[in-house]
């Protein structure tokens, strides 16, 4: 067996542990593979073992991923996870299925804007900055209403939940903490009179990475972002 299918196994195993110990189904977490730094080869090998979604975070590398796996296109989903400078967000709003890191009403509204008409909405989430979180991307939780309002009158994009990406650490209760406040943050906004619920569909909770899927899975994650587990160890160049 390959490396790639021993850890995409493996991570499969844990995402289907950590279902059970909480009760939930592991049909209701979707895997998304990030292959950043990772050659579109890595990407055709783990399609060809049924991995479909994937993420990429640099707008370069992964548009020409995106391209250089065009025979593919039908069969995979692309999601663009990273930050989004504004030159950039044509390439996104061409070239991805899904985009989890809209954190600025500008940015919504240029991808909005740039999205091909002949394509479906894209699929968002919005990023939230949590509380203790040094990075300086995501919104602040206390403008999530209203960017989620915008976007929910934006017709090329479509609503789903909440990205987060908390500080690294090893003690779990941390990480449950982080995402049980993404949770929370969700949780208020399914039951907001203040959104159009027809114009949007916030059944996503994008959070948990190669280290805390557990505590993610545990505390209602949808989707968990894995690299390192899948690939493995990145270089940086
Ligand atoms: C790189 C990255 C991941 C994957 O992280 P691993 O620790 O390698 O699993 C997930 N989400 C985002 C936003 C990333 O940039």
């Amino acid at each position: 067996m390959s490396a790639l299918q021993n850890n995409l196994n493996a991570i499969k195993e844990r995402i289907h542990q950590a279902a059970i110990a909480c009760g939930r189904s592991a049909q209701d977490i979707k895997l998304l593979a990030v292959s950043k730094t990772f050659p579109a080869e890595d990407v055709r090998d783990a399609h060809s073992l049924g991995q479909t979604c994937f993420g990429e975070n640099y707008v370069q590398e992964g548009v020409a991923k995106v391209l250089e796996l065009k025979d593919l296109r039908s069969s995979l989903e692309w999601h663009f996870i990273g930050p989004i400078q504004s030159n950039k967000s044509k390439d996104v709003a061409e070239n991805f299925d899904w985009v989890h890191s809209i954190d600025r009403i500008k940015i919504a509204q240029r991808l909005n804007d740039q999205r091909p008409s002949h394509l479906p909405p894209l699929e968002v989430c919005v990023q939230v900055n949590i509380s203790g979180e040094t990075s300086k991307s995501g919104i602040q939780p206390d403008d999530l209403l209203d960017i989620c309002q915008k976007i929910s009158d934006m017709p090329h994009l479509h609503l789903r939940g909440l990205m987060s990406i908390p500080e690294p650490t090893d003690d779990v209760q941390s990480q449950r903490k982080s995402h049980q406040q993404l949770r929370e943050l969700l949780s208020q906004l399914q039951k907001s009179t203040a959104l159009d619920h027809q114009k949007i569909q916030l059944d996503t909770l994008s959070m948990g990475m190669s280290s805390d899927i557990e505590a993610a899975i545990a505390e209602g994650s949808t989707m968990v972002r894995v690299g390192t587990a899948i690939f493995g160890k990145r270089t940086y160049l």
